[in-house]
């Protein structure tokens, strides 16, 4: 029995109610660390409003799930290729950054924001307005 009260000693030792503490979440957010890679968002220029993303494919060469696709057209005006879709799947990400290491504009980004739970697998396969748009969490009030 001399084991089992030094376990329990040990136990209640890193449970002293004085240290414990019940985070409010939804009412109060966690924060997160600062270099938390979460939610992915395609920024947008906030001059212009025009996307950042140059339809290049390295995020989607770079990430090795192969979950992004992006959808591209050449305008013949100016000669360049123009961003037409993007599809992000949420539900196979590994959040490993390599995709947004690859941006060369900074275009992809994976935010701080956590809350990407989803009613079905369908939900989670993010296109570009949902990727351009960004997260929105939900604010609770008391
Ligand atoms: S974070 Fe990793 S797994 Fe997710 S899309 Fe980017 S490269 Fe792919
Ligand atoms: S790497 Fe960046 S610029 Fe290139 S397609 Fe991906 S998001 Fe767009």
């Amino acid at each position: 029995m001399v084991d089992f009260w030094k376990g329990l000693l040990l136990t209640f030792r890193s449970q002293n109610p004085k240290y414990i503490y019940t985070e409010q979440y939804p009412l109060e957010r966690p924060m997160v660390a600062e270099r938390y890679r979460g939610a992915p968002r395609l920024n947008i220029n906030p001059e212009t409003g025009e996307t950042l993303c140059i339809a290049c494919n390295l995020c989607a060469l770079a990430c090795p799930e192969n979950l992004i696709v992006v959808g591209w057209q050449r305008d013949y005006a100016t000669r360049r290729i123009v961003l037409t879709t993007f599809t992000y799947d949420t539900s196979r990400c590994m959040f490993c950054g390599l995709c947004e290491d690859a941006c060369p504009t900074d275009c992809l980004e994976l935010t701080q924001d956590f809350e990407m739970a989803t009613y079905t697998r369908e939900g989670a396969i993010w296109d570009r307005h949902r990727l351009e748009e960004g997260p929105t969490p939900a604010r609770y009030v008391r």
